[in-house]
């Protein structure tokens, strides 16, 4: 296509409010800020018009097309940058409400106007130039935290050895595979911040493209040879004597080895445990049966009678995907998801878009801005519970009932032809109890078509033939798939972790894993997690945003210890313990911690050892360096 073409079509696929703002880059000229009001979003719908009328619709295009085309015929130069103060009211503008000033410092960083890679370690000073040389990192995982660690380990110097389980890169990219499965985060934000894609091809892109992307990013970085693939980690053990760990690892001959190392990063993630139903006679299904992080894709199940444990957001991606060929489905069903309208959900990213985000100037900078702030901490107030709530225990608060009803009448259309559904659908516990999909229709209309059932019957025992509900039917298929989800509590649950005189990571926790900011634990000098406990999100961020939050403080323990010259930190027990209490105060407080709400959040023992429960820029402010007075440095063992 054109140019011409792809700039015409570019402007009819825009996020206009981010184009308002690359418009100001493109002609130096802030007073558009005030020529348009600020873009008003519906929650409910895209966000790419900000509500505007047609005529400003057509006003913002025409000005961007004049601008757009002076400055590609001019040679693409650009005027000065905006000042501080400028760029200031075009975040409140895109934003279309005034940013609190304490997510300034922290949103302007996710802007990256600059282009800079504020999170890039810097090594050069003599001191750490010498450090460097004798420190030895050994990384369990190639995922997508894997990976980061591993670039910013080899961009500041350091050795660094990768051990991972699979063939290949790409974690839970690599490994869930089933039909339908997708990102549900929008991808122009899940990626790393420092290697934007302009190419993605849907707005959520498929699993196939998640793991090209991580790949590519793993060769680009040059980390293969760094990694020894289809590698276990049995365990990790830290030698006082020489305060260093011994990391034993098993390859796929079954040949054992022990590296050696000054710090341990664990990023094996919290959702790869692929974990079956606590249902009697698991196990004793005489078909095909598997978990769907285990997809057997040499089983057809074309004209196939299957049976589907769970509505988890795995069954919720591959249910739909999978019910035109199957003969018949029985999706068994213990709590319903909440659905969150996401129109675009399977939608491809327009040419003329994908022209946009990569020959206008900052116009990507501006639309990831957007996509970030509108997922920072936007639901985050209407999941909070509120303590003078007397309402029902569907809602935790007047806000969260509000909501309750603003979802309920987007899904009950859906319905209209299928009225028995409704009831079943709609989630009993407060939004935010569990986390909410991506709603564009598909997961209703898989659960009307003629060959497929909701069952809302618990199960009362799976047998040879098939699954037999409380009420005594018994549902026979030829294939059985759990999408039953995992073993999250059990963090590290694949190998053990030896610390200070031999204590085991596990024993010591007790079912009941804590961490300080999720990534140390005292008794375990220089053995950091990524994804560790209390580091997962329900409804603002994404994840990779928190590992490279996670990233960037471990990198500054290790120039912590090399700028002081010991050899080992771990976080003062109190510090360590006072972290937890504040954790849990605040997780009792939100719709996740409710007492009437049951999930993978919560462990055997009813804390939420999952979730972080504070707004986004918290993580972020509390990980931008370590504080030093927060640990126990020591020069030897
Ligand atoms: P999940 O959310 O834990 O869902 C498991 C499902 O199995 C739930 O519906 C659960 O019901 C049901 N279940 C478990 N044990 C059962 C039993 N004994 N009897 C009956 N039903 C039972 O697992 P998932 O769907 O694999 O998702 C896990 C997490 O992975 C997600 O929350 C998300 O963070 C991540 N994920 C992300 C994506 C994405 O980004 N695209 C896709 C997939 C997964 P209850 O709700 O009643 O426990």
């Amino acid at each position: 296509m054109a140019r011409e073409e792809l700039l015409d079509l570019g402007l009819k696929q825009a996020h206009l409010p981010a184009l308002l703002m690359a418009l100001v880059h493109v002609t130096g000229d802030a007073s558009i800020l005030d020529e348009f009001p600020r873009p008003v979003y519906d929650f409910f719908a895209e966000g790419r018009l900000g509500g505007y009328s047609e005529a400003q619709q057509a006003a913002i295009r025409a000005r961007a097309k004049e601008a757009i085309e002076t400055y590609l015929m001019n040679g693409q130069k650009l005027p000065p940058p905006p000042s501080a103060a400028t760029v200031r009211k075009m975040m409140n503008f895109i934003a279309g409400a005034d940013i609190p000033e304490h997510y300034v410092p922290f949103m302007e960083e996710e802007l990256g106007l600059t282009g800079e890679d504020v999170k890039h370690p810097h090594w050069e000073s003599e001191k750490l130039s010498a450090a460097r040389k004798t420190l030895r990192v050994v990384v369990i995982g190639a995922g997508m935290s894997g990976i980061l660690s591993a670039i910013r380990l080899k961009q500041a110097g350091i050795a660094f050895d990768v051990i991972e389980k699979n063939p290949d890169v790409g974690g839970t990219w690599f490994e869930n595979t089933y039909p339908g499965c997708r990102v549900d985060n929008p991808n122009h934000m899940y990626s790393f911040s420092f290697e934007p894609n302009h190419d993605w091809p849907y707005h959520y892109s498929t699993q196939d493209v998640l793991l090209g992307y991580f790949q590519r990013t793993a060769d680009k970085y040059g980390l293969r040879k760094n990694i020894r693939f289809e590698t276990q980690v049995l365990e990790t053990r830290f030698d006082e004597k020489t305060s260093k760990w011994h990391v034993k690892t098993k390859d796929k001959n079954g040949k054992e080895e022990t590296l050696i190392a000054d710090a341990v990063i664990s990023a094996v993630g919290q959702l790869n445990q692929p974990k079956m139903p606590d249902i009697k006679g698991v196990g004793s299904f005489k078909g095909p049966a598997f978990h769907s992080a285990q997809w057997q894709h040499d089983v057809n199940l074309k004209g196939k009678r299957v049976n589907v444990i769970g509505t988890g957001a795995s069954a919720f991606q591959f249910v739909p995907e999978i019910a035109p060929d199957v003969k018949e489905m029985k999706v068994f069903q213990r709590t319903p998801p909440w659905l969150g309208p996401t129109p675009d959900y399977h939608d491809k990213v327009g040419e003329g878009k994908k022209w946009l985000l990569e020959h206008v100037p900052m116009y990507d900078k501006w639309y990831r801005f957007w996509l970030f702030w509108m997922l920072t901490d936007g639901i985050y107030e209407f999941v909070k519970t509120d303590p003078t709530w007397n309402g029902p225990p569907n809602a935790v608060s007047p806000n969260n009932a509000l909501l309750r009803e603003m979802l309920t009448a987007a899904i009950k259309p859906q319905t209209d032809d299928a009225p028995w559904l409704f009831d079943k659908i709609i989630p009993d516990y407060p939004f935010g109890g569990k986390r909410s999909l991506r709603d564009n229709g598909k997961w209703v209309e898989a659960l009307k078509r003629p060959n497929v059932e909701l069952v809302t019957e618990p199960i009362a025992e799976i047998n040879a033939s098939g699954v037999k509900t409380k009420d005594g039917k018994q549902y026979d298929s030829d294939v059985l798939i759990y999408g039953t989800g995992f073993h999250a509590s059990n963090f590290l649950r694949t190998f053990k972790v030896y610390g200070r005189g031999g204590v085991e990571l596990h024993d010591k926790w007790n079912g009941d894993a804590r961490a300080y900011l999720g990534m140390t634990v005292p008794g375990f000098p220089n053995f950091f997690m990524i994804y560790g406990p209390n580091t997962n999100i329900v409804v603002n961020g994404s994840i990779i945003f928190f590992s490279e939050c996670s990233v960037r403080y471990i990198m500054g323990c290790l120039r912590l210890l090399a700028e002081t010259g010991n050899a080992t930190l771990e976080p003062k027990e109190n510090v360590h313990d006072s972290f937890n209490v504040k954790v849990d105060e605040a997780n009792k407080m939100m719709a996740w911690g409710a007492p009437q709400v049951t999930s993978w959040y919560k462990n055997a023992k009813g804390r939420v050892s999952q979730n972080w429960p504070f707004p986004l820029v918290d993580y972020w402010s509390a990980t931008l360096r370590p504080n030093p007075s927060d640990f126990e440095l020591k020069k030897s063992a």
